[in-house]
C-alpha cells in the first residue's frame, strides 16, 4: 500500500456514507480516480463511475458498495431527545451507550444512545439486551424539542462515532469497512490497470445503497450491461471464539482474498480466478456460497439477459458492527488479484457454463 492509497483509505473511511447520502464518500472516490480514469461519472443515483478503454466491446464491471450501516432520525421528543430507526443491518444491542455523530446540513451534531443505569434495571432487564430500535433514545444534549429541532432535521442519518485504528499484524478495526474496504480494493485494481493497457472496458463503481437491497449495482448494471462483473464485499472470517466454521467454511485474516463458488458465480470466471491466484503466487481462501449471495454480485447477474458474476471477499470479523476488523495484506492482494484478472482478459472469453 502506498502512502496515497492509504491516505485514501483512511480518508474514505473517516467519512460518513451511510445508504443514500453516500456523496461524500463519492466526492473523495472521485478525487482519487480521477487522474487515473478515461472517464469520471456520478449517475443519477448516486453510483460514481470510473471508466478505463470505454470503447472496448467487452466490458467487465467491478463493484464495491460505498454506503455503510447508519441511524436515520426519525422523531423528536418534548425533551429533545431523538428517536432513531437502523439503515440497513443494524444489530440494536450493540448501541446503547454508543457515541453517534448525526451529520446534518449544518455539520456534524455529536450525540449519545442513552442506557438506564444497570443499579436502576430489573433483573430482566440486566440480563436482556434492548433489542427494539425504538426503545433507544439519542441525547444530543439540547434542553428541550425546540433546541433540538435547530440542530437536527427529520431524515438526518447518523454513524457510530468511531476513528479507524490499526492494529499488530497489518490488521485494521474501523466501523464500515463493511465496504468501504471494498471500495478500497476495486479502486486500487483500477489503479493498478490503468498504468497498463487493458483490452477490455473496465467500468468501476463504487456503488450506493447495497446494505438496503443491493440497490446501487442494480442501476449500474442496467447502464453498463456489462458481461463480467466483479464484486468485492467482506466476508466472514471464522477465525475467533464462538463462530463456527461449519457454516460458512473457514477463513483467517491473513489467510488470503475470500473466492467463492455457488450458483450466484459464473464457473468460467471462478475457474479464471483461482487461475489467476495460482499463477501470481496470490493465496486465496475458498467459501462456497449455495444460494444467491447477499451482495452486489447478485443484481450483477441478474443484470438484463444475465452477466457472468464473481465475489471477490476480504475476511471480516464482527462484521456489522462498530469493531469490524480486516487484514490490510487481504485488501492488497485481493485488488492485486482483480487487477492481474482484468489485465489477462482478451474479450472473447467463453462465459456460458
Ligand atoms: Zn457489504
Amino acid at each position: 500500500m502506498d502512502s496515497q492509497a492509504r491516505q485514501f483509505l483512511f480518508t474514505l473511511l473517516n467519512t460518513p456514507t451511510p445508504s443514500g447520502y453516500e456523496q461524500p464518500g463519492q466526492a473523495v472516490v472521485e478525487k482519487y480516480l480521477k487522474p487515473h480514469a478515461d472517464a469520471v461519472r456520478r449517475d443519477v443515483h448516486g453510483n460514481l463511475h470510473a471508466v478505463l478503454n470505454p470503447g472496448g466491446e467487452f466490458r467487465v464491471m467491478l463493484s464495491g458498495h460505498c454506503d455503510e450501516l447508519g441511524l436515520m432520525v426519525m422523531h423528536i421528543d418534548d425533551k429533545g431527545f431523538l428517536y432513531v430507526s437502523s439503515v440497513g443491518g443494524v444489530y440494536v444491542p450493540l448501541l446503547q451507550g454508543e457515541r453517534i455523530v448525526v451529520h446534518t446540513a449544518k455539520g456534524p451534531v455529536p450525540g449519545v444512545i442513552g442506557v438506564k443505569p444497570v443499579h436502576l434495571m430489573e433483573t430482566k432487564e440486566r440480563e436482556a439486551a434492548v433489542s427494539k430500535i425504538q426503545e433507544l433514545w439519542v441525547d444530543i444534549g439540547a434542553a428541550d424539542k425546540a433546541e433540538a429541532e435547530e440542530l437536527v432535521e427529520l431524515g438526518d442519518v447518523a454513524t457510530i462515532d468511531r476513528a479507524p485504528l490499526e492494529m499488530p499484524n497489518q490488521r485494521l478495526t474501523a466501523r464500515g469497512l463493511d465496504d468501504r474496504i471494498g471500495v478500497y480494493v476495486v479502486a486500487e485494481a483500477f489503479r493498478q490497470a490503468a498504468r497498463e493497457k487493458p483490452a477490455v472496458a473496465i467500468h468501476m463503481v463504487s456503488s450506493v445503497q447495497e446494505e438496503i437491497g443491493l440497490r446501487g449495482a442494480r442501476t449500474a448494471a442496467f447502464g453498463i450491461d456489462p458481461h463480467i462483473g466483479v464484486a468485492v464485499d467482506v466476508g466472514f472470517a471464522t477465525d475467533f471464539p464462538k463462530c463456527d466454521p461449519k457454516l460458512v467454511g473457514e477463513a483467517t485474516l491473513g489467510g488470503g482474498p475470500i473466492l467463492h463458488r455457488g450458483p450466484n458465480f459464473n464457473p468460467a470466471v471462478h475457474e479464471r480466478l483461482c487461475r489467476t491466484a495460482k499463477e501470481a503466487r496470490i493465496k486465496v481462501q475458498q467459501q462456497p456460497i449455495q444460494r444467491a449471495s447477499g451482495t452486489d454480485a447478485n443484481a450483477i447477474q441478474l443484470n438484463r439477459a444475465g452477466a457472468a458474476a464473481a465475489l471477490i471477499s476480504i475476511p471480516c470479523r464482527y462484521m456489522h458492527s462498530a469493531a469490524e476488523m480486516i487484514s490490510l495484506k487481504d485488501a492488497d492482494n485481493a485488488a492485486r488479484l482483480l487487477a492481474k484478472f482484468l489485465l489477462r482478459l482478451k474479450g472473447g472469453e467463453r462465459l456460458i457454463p
